[in-house]
């Protein structure tokens, strides 16, 4: 599962900064406000079970959801 290690380690880089600046704009950090992952359709093909809904704001791109969700 090295791809998913990248990815989350990528992630965790730019989280607290991206983070702060959803907040600014009402987004959901994860998603990015689109309520998905644009970059599930890659790994979608790996990880048929996966779902590309973001489940951090469940599928609302809101920030208010996903400090709900997440915190
Ligand atoms: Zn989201």
């Amino acid at each position: 599962m090295g791809i998913i290690n990248a990815f989350l380690n990528w992630k965790s880089a730019y989280y607290e900064k991206k983070v702060a600046k959803m907040k600014e704009q009402g987004l959901c950090p994860d998603c990015r406000g689109r309520g998905y992952h644009a970059s599930v359709a890659n790994a979608y093909i790996y990880m048929p079970s996966f779902d590309y809904r973001c489940y951090s704001c469940n599928g609302s791109g809101a920030f208010t959801d996903w400090e709900n969700v997440t915190h």
